[in-house]
C-alpha cells in the first residue's frame, strides 16, 4: 500500500504527473479539484457552494475540502494505494491528513510563477466533454472548438489573472513550496521540476524507493 501526496501550484502539472504515477504504480489518482469541478458541472449543492467561492477568486474552505477528501477516501477503492492531488493545501489540513492516514511521501513540483502564469492563462476546457487544451502547447484544430466533440472551449472560472494572483499569494503565504505545510513526522519529500513530462531526474526512482513494499 502506497500513499502519496503531490503538491505544487495549479498549473505545475500535478494532474498529469499524478496520472502517470498512478498508472505506473497501480494507484488510484484522487484529484480534489476534479471532484469539485464534477460537482460544479453537475449542479450539485456542493457545486453551487464551490462556484460562488471560486467566482470570488477565493479558495474553498478547509472544512469543505476535508469533508470531500474524507468521503472520497472512505470509498476504499484504493487497494494498492492512492496519490492525492490538491490536498492538503496548508498546515491544518496536513495535520488532519497525517493523523488519519499513514502517508509514504510527498512529491513537490516546483515551477516559477512566470511559467505557472503562462500555463494557467492559456488553459482551456471543453464545456461539454471536459477535455483539456492549452492554446500554446496543445491547441485545438479549430479555434475555440473541441477536437473530439465540437463543444465550446471555455476558461475555467479559477484560471483568470485575478484568481491566479490570489492563489499564488495564498500559496506562498500558506504552504509555500508545499513541504513546509507538513510537520516533520518522517514524511519523505521528493522534489522535482515540472518542466517536461516527468518529474525530473531521479524523481520516479525516488518515488518507487519510497514505497517500502507493503504494509
Ligand atoms: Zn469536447
Amino acid at each position: 500500500m502506497r500513499k502519496y501526496v503531490i503538491m505544487g501550484v495549479q498549473g505545475s502539472g500535478k494532474g498529469t504527473q499524478s496520472q502517470m504515477l498512478a498508472a505506473d504504480l497501480d494507484l488510484v489518482h484522487i484529484g480534489v479539484g476534479d471532484i469539485f469541478r464534477w460537482n460544479v458541472q453537475n449542479h450539485t449543492k456542493l457545486g453551487a457552494q464551490v462556484r460562488r467561492t471560486m467566482a470570488a477568486g477565493e479558495l474553498v474552505g478547509d472544512d469543505l475540502v476535508e469533508s470531500v477528501v474524507r468521503d472520497r477516501l472512505t470509498q476504499h477503492d484504493w487497494n494498492f494505494g492512492f496519490i492525492i492531488d490538491g490536498f492538503p493545501r496548508n498546515r491544518p489540513q496536513a495535520e488532519f491528513f497525517l493523523e488519519s492516514y499513514d502517508i509514504d511521501g510527498v512529491i513537490v513540483l516546483d515551477l516559477p510563477d512566470s511559467e505557472v502564469r503562462r500555463r494557467v492563462l492559456n488553459r482551456r476546457l471543453c464545456a461539454d466533454c471536459g477535455m483539456d487544451y492549452h492554446l500554446i502547447d496543445s491547441s485545438p484544430k479549430v479555434t475555440g472548438r473541441c477536437d473530439s466533440c465540437g463543444g465550446d472551449l471555455v476558461t475555467r472560472e479559477d484560471d483568470t489573472e485575478e484568481a491566479l494572483a490570489v492563489r499564488l499569494l495564498g500559496l506562498s503565504r500558506e504552504d509555500g513550496p508545499g513541504d513546509r505545510a507538513f510537520p516533520s513526522q518522517g514524511v519523505r519529500v521528493h522534489r522535482g521540476r515540472a518542466a517536461g513530462t516527468r518529474c525530473g531526474p531521479g524523481a520516479d526512482q525516488e518515488v518507487s524507493r519510497a514505497g517500502p513494499d507493503d504494509r
